[in-house]
């Protein structure tokens, strides 16, 4: 999540966050059995799940990635180690060159906002930026032109320019929560019967300079932008939002488009994001391809925590039970995207 415009932290929300971590764990029940009676076709053992996700999570955001600085050789690194996790599932790679990698060089001037960031942080050379991309071929010859992407941003604020007390931004919950959903909503789809339509993974990088990597992405796509049926980003997953009720994350722009409360009827654990002066619909991935006519939406559960963007979103913060059920709940909805016909429309005056 890009820090403007500024995020302002009520003492209360913090200290309410800090008291639902312990609520949380009495909806699991509900939530398991919700799972359980779904209609899809492959789910994972929860426990399992929550292992892989430890897993991830334990490289990601570990010290020796360095905070995975935008366009930086860590966040290379993360982008190999995506790769390598969506060439087990036996996606196709995505990029032009036949590989999951696409190198996107970064503008000879960064935007303002990207400059003011990288004064406080380590002076790395940042030349170009790595998004991964990972493709689950559409099963019906009538849908598979139709594409669902989901995306999340691999890069984070990396090192601050002063070595000195906890330098390193982990990111943990931004955004190595919402790659981990990535992989792990693919892990499950490429384990089960092809979807009728075709599904594609993006972890981009540069997001906290702007959406760098995303913009490459877009001038570069790896399949007609028109048949990008509809995008969800996952950002910030980690931490449980005291605004909403325990085990839903929200949906940023909910009321722009039908496509939230289309995919909640169908079991999706969403709702409209609470912090609408944050304006957080402009201040992910998502935002960029919405300019472009895709509906496109960020899922969060950030509750506007103070360890936001300090070396303290660490993986000692994240609440790996909610993550678990996070991406258990919205899973279903979504094999349900990816297998239905219908396609999301803007409301009037919501498409940016
Ligand atoms: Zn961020």
């Amino acid at each position: 999540m890009t820090r403007v415009p500024p995020i302002r932290i009520p003492l209360l929300a913090a200290l309410a966050a800090l008291l639902c971590v312990g609520t949380y764990c009495q909806s699991n029940t509900s939530l398991d059995a919700a799972h359980t009676n779904s209609s899809t076709t492959v789910t994972q053992d929860s426990q399992h799940l929550e292992s892989s996700i430890r897993t991830e999570m334990d490289f990601l955001a570990s010290d020796k990635l360095q905070g995975r600085g935008s366009a930086t050789h860590d966040e290379y690194l993360a982008a190999e180690y995506a790769a390598a996790q969506f060439q087990a599932m036996g996606l196709k790679p995505g990029a032009k060159d036949g590989s999951y990698l696409q190198h996107v060089p970064l503008p000879q001037t960064l935007p303002p906002l990207a400059r003011r960031l990288l004064a406080n942080l380590d002076h790395t050379p940042r030349v170009a930026t790595t998004n991964v991309i990972a493709i689950l071929p559409g099963s019906d010859p009538a849908l598979r032109n139709q594409v669902i992407l989901l995306t999340a941003h691999l890069d984070h604020l990396g090192m601050a320019a002063e070595k000195s007390g906890d330098y390193i931004y982990h990111g943990a919950d931004d955004d190595a929560s919402g790659c981990i959903a990535v992989m792990e909503l693919a892990r499950n789809l490429a384990a089960g019967p092809a979807p009728r339509r075709t599904v594609i993974f993006a972890l981009f990088g540069s997001e906290e300079l702007g959406g760098l990597g995303n913009a490459g992405f877009l001038d570069h796509p790896p399949i007609p932008l028109k048949n990008i049926v509809a995008n969800l980003e996952f950002e910030m997953i980690g931490w449980p939002d005291p605004a909403i009720a325990t085990g839903k994350l929200w949906l940023s722009g909910y009321d722009r488009s039908n496509f939230g409360a289309t995919l909640a009827q169908h079991g999706a654990p969403l709702v409209p994001d609470p912090h609408t002066r944050e304006s957080f619909f402009q201040r992910s991935d998502n935002y960029g391809l919405a300019q472009r006519g895709i509906i496109a939406h960020t899922v969060s559960s950030f509750g506007l925590q103070p360890e936001y963007h300090t070396p303290a979103d660490d993986i000692s913060h994240i609440d790996f039970p909610l993550m678990t059920h996070s991406i258990l709940a919205i899973e279903p909805p979504i094999q349900w995207l990816a297998n239905t016909d219908w396609k999301p429309k803007w409301n009037p005056g919501g498409k940016p």
